[in-house]
């Protein structure tokens, strides 16, 4: 009872500081990825409501609830973090922040970096000052990552980098990378390790990839004798393969959110607003009324499953692989809302450069969505862990 108590008081004082201190701009459904707020050295605010919002609520610790104090969190307990999410949600906050800092390295971090790592790159993250991208895919690894082939070559007091990888998003943008790197040719997966290291690096280039949507938010990246300090080694030499497979599960389980609406407009509302009501107040469109339905079930259901894991994680018991499960799922449903958006959207949906139509967004953000089912583990990779893990049927 006490801690319903607790909770409940936490719930009352949540609501009443992000009443006072969201600003309104904040509380709009985003409309595109330009409404993210990345951080980094070189991002630019849309706005100063942006950059007030990612001011106060860092100094709260609330960009990483659950992350300790000493690292820029607020040390809030699994289920204070829970409520503080609804209540952003039921207020319509945006996220403060997004970043591969927070989704990915930060927790593999804080398992397996030293004190100094943790002290050193977490705050920083947590304020939203350092970017970080992800070094994994390579020309010829990425479902089959283990074989990757950049060398990290032992110098005594450093490590020499030398290799390239490949569709690394936002290199171009990002300040630091975590990286995967064979510090031992003989062994496959024990002979890999986990590196971090500044992008500005002399060594460090990369170069856009366009993609079908007409942005280019991944590299290739290469790297010429970059010289990695030692201390950034995260594990231990040749342990980096578990801090992959760790790190992967939080890029699953963040990938999947994607299935989640957050904050935009139910799809219903949306195609309302495009389409009109009938005389008896149900959507115009009958085929797309039962499609959307159906979605909107789907979606209630998947948000179901996501809290359900939360709860389970938080009790620790939740099986390695459900990240899987939520990142296949996720992915889907993503897919099949822009597949809907684009439906009743009609021919506004067809234009590419218009100011009316933001330059494209919806055509834009649904080629987008097509890399849903291939970033983090491709779906038929995901298929793979879920029938071998969670099944247990045998292998072909
Ligand atoms: C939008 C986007 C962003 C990305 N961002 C990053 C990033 O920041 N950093 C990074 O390191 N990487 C990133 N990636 C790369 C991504 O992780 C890889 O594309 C992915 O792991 C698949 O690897 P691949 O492209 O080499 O395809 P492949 O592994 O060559 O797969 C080709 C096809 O074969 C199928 N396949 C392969 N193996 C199996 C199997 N065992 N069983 C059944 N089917 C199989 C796949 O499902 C796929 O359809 C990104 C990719 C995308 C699309």
């Amino acid at each position: 009872m006490a801690e319903i108590d607790t909770l409940s008081d936490f719930r009352a004082e949540a609501r009443a500081w992000l009443e006072a201190n969201c600003p309104a701009e904040m509380r709009q459904p985003m409309t595109s990825e330009d409404d993210v707020c990345w951080g980094g050295r070189h991002f630019k605010f849309t706005s100063s409501a942006q950059r007030q919002w990612l001011e106060r609520m860092a100094r709260r610790g609330w960009t990483v609830p659950a992350w300790p104090k000493a690292y820029g969190g607020a040390g809030l307990s699994g289920d204070q973090a829970k409520v503080l999410t609804q209540e952003m949600r039921a207020l319509g906050c945006r996220p403060p922040l997004q970043s591969f800092g927070i989704w990915m390295l930060g927790p593999a971090l804080l398992k397996f970096g030293s004190e100094a790592q943790k002290l050193e790159h977490l705050p920083p993250i947590a304020r939203g000052e350092i970017r970080w991208c992800q070094g994994y895919s390579e020309p010829n690894a990425g479902s089959d990552l283990a074989s990757l082939a950049t060398r990290a070559e032992d110098m005594g007091d450093h490590y020499l980098v030398n290799g390239q990888k490949i569709w690394t998003s936002y290199a171009n943008e990002a300040d630091w990378i975590f990286c995967l790197v064979r510090t031992d040719a003989a062994r496959k997966h024990t002979g890999i390790s986990f590196v971090l290291f500044d992008m500005a690096s002399p060594g460090v280039s990369t170069r856009p990839i366009q993609l079908i949507s007409g942005k280019s938010p991944f590299c290739e990246t290469f790297f010429d004798n970059v010289r990695v300090e030692k201390r950034n080694l995260v594990g231990t030499p040749g342990g980096g393969w578990d801090v992959a497979k760790y790190l992967l599960t939080h890029e699953r389980e963040m990938i999947g959110a994607i299935g989640d609406r957050a904050v935009a407009k139910p799809l219903g509302q949306q195609a309302a607003d495009a389409l009109g009501l009938d005389a008896q107040g149900r959507l115009a469109d009958p085929v797309l009324r039962t499609q959307i339905a159906e979605f909107e079930v789907d979606e209630a259901a998947f948000r179901l499953a996501m809290d359900r894991v939360g709860d389970l994680l938080r009790a620790r018991q939740a099986h390695p692989a459900m990240s899987s499960m939520l990142k296949y799922y996720g992915a889907e449903l993503n897919k099949r809302r822009w597949e809907l958006t684009v439906a009743f959207a009609g021919s506004d949906a067809l234009e590419w450069e218009s100011e009316r139509s933001g330059q494209g967004s919806i055509a834009r953000t649904w080629l987008r969505t097509k890399g849903n089912s291939i970033e983090g583990g491709t779906s038929e990779v995901q298929l793979n862990v879920v029938s071998k893990r969670i099944l247990e049927l045998p292998e072909s």
